[in-house]
Formats: structure tokens, sequence, C-alpha cells
């Protein structure tokens, strides 16, 4: 996949979407008749390996674990019979298992979940919550050496165009409340607070969290910005927020908690918002591992040769070379690109024009950066030019007159170096 800005030639617009007053009506895509899981599994381990096979039945809600010692595992969105389990590299070399099944007829309900979901625990959200729709970061909360002192639940998304979120809060903010009691209650976590539009915050109500507004400019709710904003602090360059006791959660992931605990069955249905090839946007839900080309079939928009998949919004997304590619828990957005509306690849180098300097959140010298990280040179991109400063909001390579992938190169930069350091910590 290639992570770059999916904007043409001229600067967008840099407001986020508001949901509307009226509340779009939701779309609900039927239960395709074969759906695709991606199960995370350690390197190297071999996808005929796994415990889950070819011809097994499974029921919704079933949990089908990796048997890895770090405990992976996906929960089967359908009831059916696996027909394949297939090795799959995705972005970055993340190394997926993906057990493909059949769809039955007859839908069956695992009860383990609801055997244990009276009484909600920490062990329990990890054991059974973290492939829900919005995906709950829950393992943040078994770090001992750093402890989660704040929640910050997002109740925006960090695109334009994308509106999921939004839509939950209007939606289900009953669900939301419920979610953020259970958080309380099985992580300890007593400061909870929400970030959300301005013309949403009288939706809340009674709520047990502080509820904070952001602004519509891109990128206020990415989460540096939205950690500023509550904290009054900036991360430090080369900090991650758990280094400084902070958990980031969407607000569909907290809801997903508040159904699954009230329900007693895990959400197999993923919120997401469609944008077409004229920029218009769809809220829709489908079973996760509903392939794009299902949901682009039911939603009637035509896919023709050259034209693009991005899974995300226009900023920040990542192209996808295939529509079969699944939905997963994490995945709030998809949009299709017209092949006419791509900008052209060029080659040319940087002119020093400074746009993207005077436009980065970050105040990074991205132009001299940038000779750094086509260079290959990491370590002097991150040691001299603030590479670890990058909130990753894209916009260098929105406004870049010679079109360079700066932000696909300070991605590549960033996992390179983890990569790097972990081979390290390895040979020590
Ligand atoms: S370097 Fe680019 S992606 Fe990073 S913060 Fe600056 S403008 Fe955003
Ligand atoms: S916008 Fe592009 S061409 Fe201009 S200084 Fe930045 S990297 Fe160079």
């Amino acid at each position: 996949m290639i992570k770059r800005s999916f904007f043409g030639f001229a600067k967008p617009c840099l407001k986020y979407e508001s949901i509307a007053e009226t509340l779009p009506e939701l779309e609900k895509i039927s239960t395709p008749r074969k759906v695709t899981l991606l199960l995370t599994t350690s390197l190297g381990e071999k996808a005929e390996a796994l415990p889950i096979k070819e011809g097994d039945k499974v029921k919704t809600g079933q949990k089908l674990t990796s048997d890895d010692d770090d405990g992976t595992y996906v929960i089967s969105s359908v009831t059916g019979t696996v027909s394949s389990v297939s090795s799959y590299l995705g972005d970055f070399g993340t190394s997926y298992a993906a057990i493909s099944i059949d769809v039955a007829q007859n839908e069956e309900i695992d009860e383990e979940f609801e055997k244990c979901s009276k009484k909600p625990t920490l062990d329990i959200l990890k054991d059974y919550m973290v492939c829900a729709p919005g995906s709950p970061p829950v393992e943040l909360f078994y770090n001992l050496e750093k402890p989660i002192k704040t929640i910050i639940i997002c109740g925006y998304d960090n695109d334009l165009l994308v509106t999921t979120n939004q839509y939950i809060i209007k939606s289900y903010i009953d669900l939301l409340k419920a979610g953020i009691v259970i958080l309380k209650e099985t992580t300890g976590v007593d400061d909870i607070v929400v970030v959300t539009p301005h013309s949403l915050k009288q939706d809340y109500g009674q709520i047990e969290a502080e509820v904070k507004t952001i602004d519509t400019t891109y990128p206020s709710a990415s989460p540096h910005m939205i950690m500023q904003k509550v904290t009054g602090r900036a991360l430090p360059a080369g900090n991650s927020f758990e280094d400084l006791g902070i958990c980031f959660m969407t607000a569909e992931a907290v809801a997903s908690i508040g159904r699954a605990f009230g329900n007693g069955q895990i959400p197999v249905r993923k919120t997401l918002t469609v944008i077409d090839k004229d920029e218009g946007i769809k809220l829709v839900s489908a079973r996760i591992g509903t392939s794009l080309k299902h949901i682009l079939y039911e939603l009637g928009i035509t896919l023709n040769e050259k034209d693009r998949i991005i899974l995300g919004g226009p900023i920040t997304g990542s192209s996808l070379y295939s529509d079969d590619h699944p939905i997963m828990p994490d995945t709030c957005a998809i949009m299709i690109q017209d092949s006419g509306k791509i900008p052209p690849i060029s080659d040319y180098p940087c002119i020093n024009c400074g746009e993207c300097i005077r436009i980065c959140p970050a105040r990074i010298p991205i132009n001299m950066l940038v000779r750094f990280l086509e260079a290959g040179q990491y370590e002097e991109a991150a040691d001299n030019y603030d590479l670890y400063s990058c909130i990753e909001c894209g916009l260098c390579s929105l406004v870049c007159v010679s079109k360079i992938p700066i932000f696909q190169y300070i991605k590549l930069a960033k996992y390179e170096l983890g990569r790097m350091s972990v081979a390290e910590e390895v040979d020590e």
C-alpha cells in the first residue's frame, strides 16, 4: 500500500466535515457470501500452522486465536465454514493470516462471551473486545511501566470528509455513556475526556466524562493537537502518548464496549464513511470482513480501470491494489477516486519554495528533511531535522508543488528506524 495525500492540484478546503443536523440514513450492507478476517501473526509464523483450519465450523462472535504467546485473535463476524487460511502481508510488512469463511444461511451466536459479560473486568475486555468495531486498545492498560492516567475519546475523525465517529455520537450516545462507565470500572482511570465538535456538544447531557470541543480546522482532530488542547502540553519528539500516560480511543470503540456488555454479544458490524468519486458521503454499516467490492456493488459505485481505492480518508489514507480487501475493525472510511482526478506522479526535485514549511503545524524544516529521506539517511533525518516531531498530518504532501510524497517518506523512515531499533534490542 502506498500512503500519500489523495487530493488533486488545488489546495483543498481544510475544514472537517460536520455531520448534518438531520442524520443521514445508515445504509446497511447485506451479509456477503464470504468474509475474510485478518489475524495478526508473529513474523515467520505460517498460516498453515494456526489452530483454525479449512473446513472448521464457526459461529458469529466466536474467538479464532493464533495460539501465539501474545494471544492475538479475531472474532468471527459470521456463522459458516472456513474455506481457506493463507498468509497475507499487509502495510509496512505486517504479517497476517487471512481466514476466509463461507457464510451459512442460518446464523448461530457463540455464547462464550455472554457467559462472562455480566460482570465486566479488564481481562474480559482484553480477551474479547480487542477486535470489536473501533478496536479498543485494551493492551495499553497492561503496561505497568507506563500506567494510563487519562483516556481521551475521539468523537471526531482525524481526516477530511470522514464522519464515522460523529455519527456514532449522534446515534449511539447511550452506548457511549455505558461504555465510559465500564471503562472507568475496569481500568480504574477516572480522568476521561470526550473530544467533540461544537455542533454536537448539546447532545451529551449527563455523562461521566469531561466534554471538550475542538474547532473544525484540519488537523485539530489529530491526537497531537488534541493532547495539546486537553492537557496543555505538547508531546515531546520521540515520545509516545503512552509514555505520558494517555490512551486515545474512538467513540465507536467505547460504544462497542457499551453495546457488548449491554446485550451479551460482541458487535460484528462496523460503521464507516464511504466517499464516492464526486466526494459525496455515505454512512454504511457492514460486517467486519466484508470485501470492499461487495460494499461498492451494493452502493452502486462502479470501479473502472485505473480508479483508485483508498482505505481511510483523503489525506492520511492508504491506496489499495485490490477491491477484495476486507473491512477491518479499525476501518473508518473508504474512498474511491476517479482515474481522471488522480494527481500525476512527478519526479521533480524540491525547489525550496517553502510551502510545506509554512503549512507544517510542527514547524519542521521539511525542505531539508526531504533530502535526507529521499537518500534513505533516516538517522540523520531524525537527529538533525526533527523527523520525530512530525504529527503525520500529511499537509506537506498536499501542498508540495513538486508533488514529492513527503508524508509517505516520513512514514517509511519512522517504520525503518523502528525496525532497526527492535533489531538492535534483539542483538543486545
Ligand atoms: S512534516 Fe508534513 S506530515 Fe509531518 S507534521 Fe509537518 S506537514 Fe504534517
Ligand atoms: S513544498 Fe515541496 S518543493 Fe516546496 S520546499 Fe517543500 S518539499 Fe520542496
